[in-house]
């Protein structure tokens, strides 16, 4: 096929890569997005297997076994799950430049000092992308423990590993055409699955989601490089691309919780014990029964909802729109408030509600509502904790000082819907809990929404 045209279908899928990616940021047009960027990866893919001598049978084979296990696993995850899915593809991006780097060199062991040069990091960034998301997987499916595990010298060996690495690629990138060349390239396999796993380790399984968008962004990084060896150019855009959108995720999620990645990184965060029950801000809690809640909302101008995690582990979006909606029937104005980190992964409660058809125009983030937070007569915080916990914002011993939150106690009334008085992520208590404008009321989330919905209902 004409160079010409192949290049010129690569900057039309490169434009739809580009487009989709923008569309991903509004909730509003994410899906579409999505479709868009998959659109440039099919011409992609049909105009790379167009252009001459492939052995298509393979291809073919590997396409039906990879879109099937593909197809059947995405149908049937739990939105939950998400984050252990992404760890999968990252992982498995990560192998596939591994592969492709080591398939292109044992076929030509006569590489420039540049080939080699990507080749080492396509082989070295995707090695340890594999087993650094296969830890990340196990951490987050449950399969292996989700605690930090850290040791004395663990610094060290990373290090190690990291110098040993870079020996390696020196002598590699010198005498590639030699045994002693591949020797030394197996060896920097070896090191990076090893590194992959030391380095990851370490991070609690709350975390993952972090370093999962920063593994996302490694997976991109050795696509860039797999395209250099293979002279691919859009696998070096779309490797580019979601290097560059991995990492811009990394640093919101990090700025969100006002944690550097240095801090997610190496810190053992989760390794800690969580403050004991009964540690912390002391008060009296004022409960409130579902009659109670009903009262207040029924009587509200203005309700704002700030969903948590535990709106994701009771299911309860679907309730909360039921809810939403009899208050408008009510006259009352109803919101969402958002926050970056609330949840488990990067826009989980967006996903959630979206599920449940909230509208786009009733979702407000943090900036949006903080300033206006004295002018709302209910917030009702749904199974979220630290996401509006205040000793981020007075108590400079607080691990989650400095951390942005969502205001609710500036709010005339805030409800907070959860199971009981224990801590939510950061394992720290909630002063919240105590404030003289709060009501705790105590259940599942989806029951106790349920249940005030049974109270609008019958009134
Ligand atoms: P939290 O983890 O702080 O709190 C969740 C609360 O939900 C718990 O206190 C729990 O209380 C309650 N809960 C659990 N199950 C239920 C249920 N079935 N019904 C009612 N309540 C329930 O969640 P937030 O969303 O406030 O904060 C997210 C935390 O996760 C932050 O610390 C953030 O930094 C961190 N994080 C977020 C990431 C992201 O990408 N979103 C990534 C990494 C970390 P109880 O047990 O009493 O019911």
């Amino acid at each position: 096929m004409n160079p010409l045209i192949i290049n010129f279908t690569y900057v039309v899928s490169a434009v739809l890569f580009i487009f989709g990616l923008k569309m991903l940021s509004s909730p509003a047009t994410a899906r579409q997005g999505n479709l868009l960027s998959s659109l440039g990866m099919l011409i992609a893919i049909i105009v790379t297997m167009l252009n001459a001598g492939l052995d298509y049978k393979w291809i073919f084979l590997g396409i039906v076994i990879g879109s099937g296990l593909g197809a059947i696993v995405a149908l049937r995850v739990k939105m939950t799950a998400m984050p252990e899915m992404v760890a999968l593809f990252n992982g498995f991006g990560g192998i596939s430049s591994l592969l492709l780097a080591w398939a292109e060199y044992h076929q030509n062991r006569e590489l420039s000092v540049f080939i080699a040069l990507v080749a080492f990091l396509s082989a070295f960034i995707g090695g340890m992308t594999f087993s650094g998301s296969m830890i990340a997987f196990g951490k987050l499916s449950g399969k292996v423990t989700q605690k930090a595990v850290v040791f004395k010298g663990q610094h060290v060996i990373n290090a190690a590993f990291l110098v040993l690495a870079l020996l390696a690629a020196a002598v590699f990138c010198v005498t590639p055409a030699s045994d002693f060349g591949y020797v030394v390239f197996v060896l920097i396999l070896l090191v990076a699955l090893g590194f992959g796993i030391t380095s990851t380790i370490p991070i609690g399984g709350a975390d993952m989601p972090v370093v999962i968008s920063l593994l996302n962004s490694y997976s991109g990084l050795a696509a860039c490089a797999a395209g250099f060896v293979i002279s691919n150019n859009i696998l070096i855009v779309a490797g580019a691309l979601v290097g560059a959108s991995g990492i811009i995720l990394t640093n919101i999620m990090c700025k969100a919780m006002n944690r550097s990645l240095a801090n997610v990184l190496f810190s053992g965060f989760g390794s800690t014990i969580a403050q004991e029950a009964g540690a912390g801000p002391q008060g009296e809690v004022r409960t409130a029964s579902a009659e109670d809640v009903y009262y207040i909302l029924e009587a509200a101008d203005s309700v704002t909802f700030v969903p948590g995690y535990g709106l994701a582990v009771a299911q309860a979006q679907h309730a909360v729109k039921e809810l939403g909606d009899l208050l408008e029937a009510n006259d009352t104005e109803v919101s969402y408030a958002i926050h970056p980190v609330a949840g488990r992964m990067p826009g989980h409660m967006n996903v959630l509600l979206a599920e449940a058809n909230v509208p786009y125009d009733q979702l407000v983030e943090m900036d949006e509502i903080n300033p206006r937070m004295e002018s709302v007569d209910v917030c009702v915080v749904i199974g979220a904790n630290d996401v509006v916990n205040p000793a981020a914002l007075d108590d400079e011993s607080s691990p989650i000082y400095g951390m942005p939150i969502i205001e609710t106690h500036r709010a005339k009334t805030v409800i907070v819907l959860k199971r009981s008085m224990n801590p939510g992520f950061a394992g720290i208590q909630n002063a919240l809990f105590f404030a003289e404008n709060a009501r705790m009321y105590f259940g599942d989330a989806k029951a106790s929404i349920q249940a005030l919905v049974t109270e609008f209902k019958n009134d």
